[in-house]
């Protein structure tokens, strides 16, 4: 069977480190067609659009998509792509590598971020010159796919049960419904939860991370409190994501453009190759999926790395590394 990959590699260094992501799935035993498309600020400067209509189109009908990253034009180019593949979910892993300084080396968790509503929804109005105002939009329906979503990607032997992150002791409409919805599915599918306030969450993930496991939170609180993770495993480097969907998903190293190295062949390219990885996974390539983790987990702790990890070696280099111990 043969898979229809959406390569967008956008601006800056996601023109390095999507190749070298590419590479590496190339690699592996797995029947895969690449088609590779425009998104981002070079291509609005050359016809006016960030994000052209075909790029749209072949995300929302390749089986999935690989997406580097996109500079000012960010917004207008990953949010459509994201409802392109129809994602309802946003997959942050955040773990520390050994060997690679970070603030708790013992992070090791996941977090499963509603993608859809919330404070996002995008329900903003300036009332008067004074008083502007948001309208928070917490569904039951989106709540319990994203709960279910949570059950079934617990249910290994890896995973006891998640916990939820809310803040339903002030928004009880809208934190309430979420938090209900989320404990309702967890109790049909037999999931064991438990339940931390976010701003408690934050205090708790910062001093003790190993008590956490997998996280399920509403749309902003996911989006601080994973970047908040990033933190405490050593930045934004090595950190991938995916934006699932019911029939698609896009996958995207959390990092940007890094237009300081820009078009120097030295970028990190652990980030996309990871994220590479996650979209091989959600193909049903588990082993493939775990051996291109180890070969880069690998590579992180032996070398050779990049400038950022302290060393002096190519985006070609680390890629040519990984596919060797691959
Ligand atoms: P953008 O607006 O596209 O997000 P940015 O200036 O915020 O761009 P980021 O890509 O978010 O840049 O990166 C922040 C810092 O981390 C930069 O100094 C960048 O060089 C570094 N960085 C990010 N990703 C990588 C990577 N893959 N390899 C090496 N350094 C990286
Ligand atoms: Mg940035």
């Amino acid at each position: 069977m043969t898979h229809e990959i959406a390569v967008i590699p956008g601006d800056g260094i996601g023109q390095e480190v999507t190749p070298a992501a590419t590479d590496v799935l190339e690699a592996l035993d797995i029947d895969f067609e690449f088609v590779e498309a425009d998104a981002g600020d070079a291509v609005k400067e050359a016809t006016g659009e960030a994000l052209p209509e075909e790029t749209y189109e072949l995300a929302a009908s390749a089986d999935a998509t690989l997406f580097g990253a996109a500079g000012e034009t960010a917004a207008d180019v990953i949010l459509p792509l994201r409802d392109a593949v129809g994602s309802f979910v946003n997959i942050r892993p955040a773990k520390a590598y050994p060997g690679i300084d970070a603030v708790r080396p013992e992070t090791d968790l996941v977090f499963l971020r509603e993608n859809t509503e919330g404070v996002y929804a995008g329900h903003e109005d300036r009332l008067t010159e004074d008083v502007s105002t948001l309208t928070r939009v917490v569904t039951e329906s989106a709540s319990r796919e994203l709960a279910e979503f949570a059950c079934d990607y617990v249910d290994t032997d890896e995973h006891d049960g998640f916990t939820i992150v809310h803040k339903a002791n002030v928004m009880r409409e809208t934190d309430g419904l979420f938090r209900d919805t989320v404990a309702e599915v967890a109790d049909e599918y037999g999931v064991e939860t438990d339940e931390v306030l976010m701003d408690a969450f934050a205090t708790h993930v910062c001093l003790d991370p190993e008590q956490f496991d997998v996280v399920v939170c509403p749309n902003l609180a996911g989006d601080v409190l994973s970047d908040l993770a990033a933190g405490l495993v050593g930045g934004l480097g090595l950190l991938p994501s995916a934006n699932v969907g019911t029939e698609r998903a896009l996958f995207e190293p959390v990092h940007g453009t890094a237009p300081d190295i820009a078009g120097e062949g030295v970028a990190n390219p652990a980030a996309a190759i990871i994220s590479a990885a996650m979209l091989v996974e959600y193909l049903g390539y588990d082993e493939e999926a775990a051996a291109i983790n180890e070969a880069v987990e690998a590579t992180l702790e032996e070398g050779p790395r990049t400038a950022d990890l302290g060393g002096d070696a190519s985006t070609e280099d680390v890629t040519a590394a990984v596919i060797d111990r691959l």
